[in-house]
């Protein structure tokens, strides 16, 4: 495995190597030649391409760096490296695309010839080939960065052969307007590559998401796992992405089963999205904004006192309130199922029957085992009811998080108390 690692690491290193060398030899000849017949758009197009090695260059530099050992004991790596280096190279190629383009623009016209035509038009197959490369050695290193490079480097071949034609419109014409026309987009070319490189390493280097999609995936992909997001970042750093979510989850998952949910969230943000280096999933319990709690009572008012019982309490208050306390709100049944022969049946078609209303929570002076384990079955959280406070107040103070959580039923096995010896 690590062999196999290996050896695409080496192969890489030729491909690049090549693309290094083509890229190289186009900047050597264009220079050379626009020096030797004082073409502007020809030097620029030579600078364009000589910086375009020393990009690529900070590329491979980074990947490497960032993938050594030392890198990875930092907490975010050295990514960032990236795009310190593309930033200082921006600010040099924008102040070459100045100086020399101005510089173009107001100085003389040379002599029509076909050899910078020429020159220009030869070097565009090598930056072809070298775009090529860069792609080839972006696939078997997974590097996004590389991916970018190549696109770039392509756009620079079109850009190129449109120097060429101006170049060769110049020639053919010795219209000086024809150079002129080739010399801008020279100049235009190589302020892209400045926009470029400095722009992506300038939002990183700041913090500012390069791309608020990505986000909106991250966001997509925690709720298609049944989660609230609470909040989603995403920083970015050279050619990955470091991500972090909170999550909320419904109160009554336990925290083992939170982060198993995490998890999976986690590694799918990894998988379908590229260039993603570590997700930090961090777990809030949910913070709801409505309750709907029943609390049993035994006279039809909300004012009413909670009930001791639960399954054969006369009444239901029913009420809807916000989390601030506020009630919005409420009504009272009748519990059909006081009188049910057996008290344990009451209990649970009492808890079905909450269930079915769509209640969130119930607070309770008093709950059985079956009753309590058939509420907590449908998700519906249990609470201390305060026995000197009204139903009403109750709610408000359930809401508000200032009822204790009832952890287990109140009186158990009722069953297995009659006249059981197993008890005693
Ligand atoms: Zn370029």
């Amino acid at each position: 495995m690590q062999g196999a690692v290996r050896g695409r690491g080496a192969r890489a290193a030729l491909l690049l190597a090549a693309s290094l060398a083509l890229v190289g030899l186009a900047a050597l000849v264009r220079y050379g030649v626009g020096v030797a017949y004082s073409n502007k758009a020809l030097i620029i197009e030579g600078l364009h391409v000589g910086v375009d090695v020393v990009i690529t260059a900070v590329i491979i530099v980074s990947m490497v760096l960032a993938r050594s050992r030392r890198a990875q004991r930092l907490p975010y790596g050295l990514f960032k490296l990236e795009d310190l280096a593309a930033f200082m190279v921006a600010v040099v190629i924008l102040y070459l695309a100045l100086e020399v383009g101005i510089e173009g623009i107001e100085g003389p016209v040379p002599s029509a010839s076909l050899i910078p035509a020429a020159a220009e038009a030869a070097t565009i197959p090598a930056i072809l080939g070298a775009a090529w490369l860069k792609e080839k050695a972006g696939e078997l290193l997974r590097s996004p960065g590389l991916h970018a490079d190549a696109v770039h480097t392509i756009v620079d071949a079109v850009e190129g052969g449109l120097v060429a034609v101006g170049l060769t419109a110049f020639w053919l014409t010795g219209v000086a307007a024809a150079y002129r026309v080739a010399l801008i987009v020279a100049v235009i070319g190589l302020l892209l590559a400045a926009w470029e490189a400095g722009r992506d390493s300038l939002l990183s280097l700041l913090d500012i998401p390069r791309d608020r999609s990505l986000i909106d995936r991250v966001r997509r992909i925690a709720t298609s796992h049944g989660v609230e997001v609470a909040e989603a970042r995403a920083r970015w750093s050279g050619p990955v992405v470091f991500v972090e979510l909170t999550i909320r989850t419904h109160p009554l998952i336990s925290v083992e089963d939170a982060a198993i949910i995490a998890r999976r969230i986690a590694d799918r943000i990894k998988k379908s999205i590229e260039g993603v280096w570590e997700v930090i999933v961090r777990i809030e319990p949910c913070r709801r904004k409505r309750f709907r709690v029943a609390i049993p009572i035994d006279k039809p008012s909300t004012e009413a006192k909670p009930s001791r019982h639960f399954g054969r309490a006369a009444y239901m208050a029913i009420i809807d309130v916000e989390a601030d306390g506020k009630i919005r709100a409420s009504k009272i049944i009748r519990n059909p199922y006081q009188a049910d022969k057996e008290p344990l049946l009451s209990g649970v078609k009492t808890a079905e029957k909450l269930h079915d209303m769509g209640v969130s929570d119930v607070a309770v002076i008093n709950i059985g085992e079956v009753s309590y384990g058939l509420l907590l079955r449908h998700q519906i959280l249990v609470w201390r009811a305060k026995h000197d406070k009204t139903a009403k107040e109750n709610a408000a103070l359930l809401a508000k998080g200032q009822l204790e959580k009832l952890r287990e039923p109140t009186h158990e096995k009722p069953w297995a108390s009659r006249g059981s010896h197993m008890e005693a």
